[in-house]
């Protein structure tokens, strides 16, 4: 029977986390922040602690007390404190560690894990004797039962904190989650200028979706805000439609976007890797194609 403990501060990774775990594991307990709801998920024990985790060492004294009740696996949501809490406590275990895995496997008594290797050109399948794991987000799909027994229990934050928290500042957020929408338009270096966004945008609101971009446009140009950016060190994105205007198609933003139902490409260069993916591909000059697109839908 696997055992296993599971942990992100992130309410939504958590729960992504729960739903990929429940088809894999027989026994999963949590732990989380105060608040975090675990009814719906097949969750056994939910430790809640109280209080801010700026500090990862006190998670890192946290997690270790709770593993040693006795788990076969860790499971640690990747984000930036979660990749930071599950290599410290893999090192603490004396176990190596698999990041940023999107799949799982228990074959002949081992793990078996899947994760992205070279940039996200390839796919690692890899047997391994780790005990912790980040899971990367988008994996799954959060899928919710009506369970709704659980035992709770509080725990306290303990362990001497190794970093003083001097201030917090609110990261300039995108007014949406892209990765909810069921329509985006995203836009890539080919749009040419910062003026090109709103013919993006105005394709985006004519069909109820969101715009999204590639790294050059909201990492680099900042044209578009960095929360929707999309790919590998951006969201990654599964909606019915995706639109991508003057995208190329490199593996890091592929992987992003690959799971989208119908994908639909706008590039003037035929030979474009975009086209690779897409169900539906027009070879044009986006500053032609959308405004007929737009006409058309206005009719
Ligand atoms: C570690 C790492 C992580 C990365 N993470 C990400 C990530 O998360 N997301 C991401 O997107 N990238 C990421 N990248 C960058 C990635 O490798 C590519 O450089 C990037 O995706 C290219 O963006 P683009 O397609 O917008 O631009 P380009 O590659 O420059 O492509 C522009 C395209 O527009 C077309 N075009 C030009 N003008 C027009 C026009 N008028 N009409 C129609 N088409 C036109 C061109 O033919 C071309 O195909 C990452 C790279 C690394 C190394």
């Amino acid at each position: 029977m696997l055992k296993v403990l599971a942990f992100s501060e992130r309410k939504e990774l958590l729960e992504e986390l729960l739903s990929f775990l429940s088809e894999r594991a027989e026994e999963i307990d949590i732990v989380c922040r105060e608040g975090f709801d675990p009814s719906g998920f097949r969750v056994k024990n939910a430790y809640f602690f109280n209080g801010d985790l700026y500090d990862p060492w006190q998670a890192v004294d946290l997690m270790l007390r709770i593993f040693s009740n006795g788990y076969d696996y860790l499971f640690v949501g990747a984000s930036t404190l979660g990749r930071e809490i599950a290599a410290l406590v893999s090192q603490k275990l004396g176990y190596p560690m698999e990041s940023d895995v999107f799949e799982f496997q228990i074959k002949d008594g081992k793990p078996v894990v899947k994760r992205y290797y070279f940039g996200g050109k390839t796919v690692m399948t890899k047997e391994t004797e780790a005990k912790v794991f980040t899971l990367l987000p988008g994996s799954a799909e959060i899928k919710k039962s009506t369970q709704s027994n659980y035992n709770a229990q509080k725990v306290e934050l303990t362990g001497s904190a190794k970093t003083k928290l001097l201030g917090v500042e609110e990261k300039a957020k995108g007014s949406v989650d892209i990765t909810k929408a069921q329509i985006i338009v995203s836009v890539g270096r080919g749009i040419g200028k910062k003026e090109g966004i709103d013919l993006a945008r105005q394709l985006a609101v004519k069909l109820g979706g969101e715009l999204a971009g590639s790294r050059p446009i909201c990492s680099d140009l900042h044209w578009l805000e960095e929360d929707r950016q999309v790919g590998l060190s951006g969201k990654k994105v599964r909606p019915k439609i995706y639109i991508a205007l003057g995208i190329s198609g490199q593996i890091q933003h592929i992987v992003g976007m690959r799971d989208s139902k119908i994908v639909i490409a706008i590039n003037k260069d035929k030979n474009a890797p975009i086209f690779n993916e897409a169900d539906y591909g027009i070879v044009g000059d986006i500053y032609a194609v959308v405004p007929l697109l737009l006409k058309k839908l206005e009719g």
